[in-house]
C-alpha cells in the first residue's frame, strides 16, 4: 500500500510542476490551448487533493455536535471546487471563441512546443507507472488514475498538433484545441458539483438501499421493513432501516434484530452508521384457521390444513400442513410455514408450551378460540379483542 501512496504522491508533484511550466508558457506565447491544458493539470492535482482530504475527514469520527460524521465537509469542499472548474473552463471557452472571432493569430513559439511535448511524454509515463503499481498493490483507484493519465497525453498532443497546424499557417488550430478542452473540464467540473450537490441534499443510493432492504427483509421476526434510505458520499455512508416488528416479539429478540441489522455494517466497509428505528404493530393481518379436508375448525396443530384469512380483504385460501405428524420440530416447522405464508395470528382451542414459543418468535399471535362457527367468525372474533 505505501507503494500506492508513493505513486500517488510522484503524481501530484508531477503535475503540479506541469500546471506551472503549461501555465507561464501558455500566458507568455499567448496560446490558450496550453492555458486549458494548463488549467486541466490543475484540475487533476485538486481531485487528487479532494480523494487526500476526503479520506482525511472521513476519519474524523462523530462528535457531540456532528452525531452523523464529517463527511459532508468533503462535499463542501468539492462543492468549491467544482465551482472553480466550470467558472475556469467557461472563461477559457469564452476566452478562445473571442480570440477565434477577432482572428488572433497565435504566435509559434519553440518553448512552448516543447513544455506540450514534455507534458505528454510525463503523462505517458505517469500512466504506466500508476497502472504497473496499481496491478502490483491490487489499487483500482491507482489503475484508474493511471488511464486517466492517458486522457492527459492525448490532452497535451491536441496542443502539440495545435501549434503545428499554426506553424503551418491555420491560425484558428489554437483556439479550436483550447475549446475542445475547455470543454472537457467543464464536465468534469459539472460532474464534481453534481456530486456535491447529490450529497448535500441527502439523495439517496437507490441500488445500496435496495440491497439493504433485501438483506433486512430475511431477518427472522421482522413484519415488515417500511423504509430504508443510504445517503452520503461513496466512501462515507449513513443507512436508516425502519421496521415493523409484532408485539408478540419480546425486547431480547428485538435487540437481537436490531443487533443484526447493525452488524450489516461489517459487510459494507462504506457504511459508517446504520440507525434502525423499531415500530411495534398489533395489527393483525393475516390469520391462520387449523381446519380438516372439509373446513371444519380442528383448533390445533395435528390439522391436515391450515385456512389462511386475509384480514383487510377478506380473502381467504387453504394451505397444505405437510408437519401435521412431524415428529421432531413439529411447532418450528409449523411456525415456519406460517411465516413464510405471512401469517401473523393463529386461532387455536391449545397449544404446547413449545409450538407457542416458535410462533411466538416468528412474531405470530396466537388467539385461544375454542369454536368457530364460520370462518368469517374468526375475522369479527379477534378484531373485537
Ligand atoms: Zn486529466
Amino acid at each position: 500500500m505505501d507503494e500506492a501512496i508513493k505513486a500517488g504522491k510522484i503524481s501530484v508533484i508531477a503535475n503540479v510542476i506541469l500546471t506551472i511550466a503549461k501555465g507561464i508558457a501558455g500566458i507568455l506565447s499567448g496560446s490558450t490551448a496550453l492555458i486549458a491544458d494548463a488549467l486541466h493539470s490543475l484540475v487533476d492535482v485538486l481531485g487528487s487533493a479532494l480523494v487526500w482530504i476526503g479520506i482525511k475527514i472521513a476519519q474524523k469520527p462523530p462528535d457531540e455536535s456532528h452525531p452523523y460524521g464529517h463527511f459532508k465537509a468533503e462535499s463542501l469542499a468539492e462543492l468549491g471546487v467544482g465551482l472553480i472548474i466550470v467558472f475556469t473552463s467557461l472563461s477559457i471557452l469564452v476566452e478562445a471563441v473571442n480570440n477565434l472571432i477577432a482572428g488572433v493569430k497565435p504566435s509559434f513559439e519553440l518553448y512552448a512546443l516543447a513544455v506540450a511535448l514534455a507534458s505528454a511524454v510525463v503523462n505517458e509515463a505517469l500512466a504506466r507507472y500508476k497502472i504497473s503499481v496499481g496491478i502490483r498493490t491490487k489499487s483500482s483507484s491507482l489503475i484508474a488514475e493511471g488511464k486517466h493519465s492517458r486522457t492527459d497525453v492525448i490532452s497535451s498532443l491536441s496542443v502539440v498538433l495545435g501549434f503545428v497546424l499554426v506553424y503551418f499557417g491555420y491560425w484558428w488550430a489554437d483556439a479550436v484545441v483550447a475549446i475542445a478542452i475547455s470543454i472537457l473540464i467543464l464536465q468534469t467540473g459539472s460532474e464534481i458539483l453534481k456530486n456535491a450537490v447529490d450529497v448535500l441534499m441527502d439523495k439517496v443510493d437507490e441500488e445500496l438501499s435496495v440491497r439493504i432492504k433485501r438483506l433486512v427483509e430475511s431477518i427472522e421476526g421482522i413484519k415488515s421493513v417500511d423504509f430504508v434510505a443510504v445517503r452520503g458520499t461513496w466512501r462515507s455512508k449513513i443507512v436508516e432501516v425502519h421496521f415493523t416488528v409484532s408485539s408478540e416479539v419480546e425486547a431480547d429478540q428485538i435487540n437481537e434484530i436490531i443487533g443484526r441489522i447493525e452488524r450489516l455494517k461489517d459487510s459494507f466497509p462504506e457504511i459508517v452508521k446504520i440507525i434502525p428505528v423499531v415500530k411495534i404493530s398489533k395489527e393483525i393481518r393475516r390469520i391462520a384457521v387449523p381446519v380438516d379436508e372439509e373446513d371444519n375448525y380442528v383448533g390445533d396443530l395435528n390439522a391436515r390444513f391450515f385456512k389462511i384469512v386475509d384480514v383487510r380483504s377478506g380473502r381467504s385460501w387453504k394451505i397444505r400442513n405437510d408437519f401435521w405428524n412431524a415428529q421432531k420440530m413439529k411447532g418450528y416447522l409449523i411456525a415456519e410455514l406460517l411465516s413464510k405464508n405471512k401469517v401473523d395470528a393463529i386461532a387455536v382451542k391449545k397449544i404446547g408450551v413449545g409450538a407457542k414459543n416458535h410462533l411466538k418468535s416468528k412474531g405470530i399471535t396466537i388467539k385461544l378460540v375454542d369454536k368457530l362457527d364460520s370462518l368469517d367468525d374468526v375475522i369479527t372474533r379477534i378484531k373485537s379483542e
